[in-house]
């Protein structure tokens, strides 16, 4: 067995809109093996995005615990949690989260010029430059690299998005609902790519989806119900 790179551990989550409160987790455990593909389903509103956003640290449980290889992850400060998300996950969301004003290869560049600081990133600039590049190529953009989001189709979009998500080389990718915006083929595509970095590249991949059909590409699915997390039976893979 690989050994476990991220975990979830008891938590819990509940949003208050005034006097109501809704508890979306309800004690969730999950162990994240370093290497695999996991899919995590659930229905519209059973909690993905909120367990996804506590295990990359975007959102901090209300109770238990996030650990990233065997290190609580949950209790560091707003930035060192901003640090740990820059250098060791990349995210990809739904609608690409991309900065209109930037083009392409910026949007890339953009994780690393966080990560050094304008000053040091500029010393660094030409190896940095080469690198975004050759992620963009590797992401089948090499041709639209000064484009700007808007000038880019959804799937280009979700695309340059991945590229950014690698550019600090992190060990885990996140992706919440990655295809759900996009065409099925546009979005066949975003799901090969991720399929090919964690077969090629051993890179860990957590993605939320709602479609089982999705799901069946990743190594193992796991399902929230009522707030927590459940693994799923074999034989549950193949209904629809
Ligand atoms: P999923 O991704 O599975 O659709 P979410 O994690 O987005 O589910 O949301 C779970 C529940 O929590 C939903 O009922 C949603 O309306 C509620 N919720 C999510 N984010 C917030 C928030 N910031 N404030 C209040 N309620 C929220
Ligand atoms: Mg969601």
């Amino acid at each position: 067995m690989a050994p476990t790179v991220l975990a979830a551990r008891g938590v819990t989550k509940t949003y208050r809109k005034g006097a109501v409160a809704v508890p979306v987790l309800r004690g969730a455990d999950i162990d994240v093996a370093e290497g695999e593909m996991l899919a995590i389903v659930g229905q519209s509103g059973s909690g993905k995005s909120t367990l996804l956003h506590v295990l990359g640290t975007l959102d901090r449980p209300d109770e238990g615990e996030v650990l990233y290889r065997g290190q609580r992850i949950d209790t560091l400060s707003r930035r060192r949690r901003d640090a740990f998300r820059n250098t060791e996950l990349g995210m990809i969301f739904q609608s690409y989260h991309l900065l209109p004003e930037l083009t392409a290869l910026e949007n890339v560049l953009a994780p690393a010029m966080i990560r050094y600081g304008v000053f040091a990133y500029l010393g660094k600039r030409r190896q940095l430059r080469e690198r975004a590049t050759a992620l963009l190529e590797r992401v089948g953009l090499g041709h639209r690299m000064t484009h700007k989001p808007r000038e880019l189709s959804g799937g280009e979009m979700q695309r340059t998005a991945i590229a950014r998500a690698l550019m600090n080389e992190p060990r885990l990718l996140l992706a919440d609902e990655p295809t759900g915006n996009l065409d099925p083929t546009s979005g066949d595509g975003v799901l090969e790519l991720m399929r090919g970095l964690n077969q090629t590249d051993g890179l860990t991949v957590i993605m939320v989806t709602h479609d089982r059909a999705i799901a069946a590409l990743a190594d193992r699915t796991v399902t929230l119900v009522e707030g927590r997390v459940a693994e799923e039976a074999e034989g549950l893979r193949v209904q629809g």
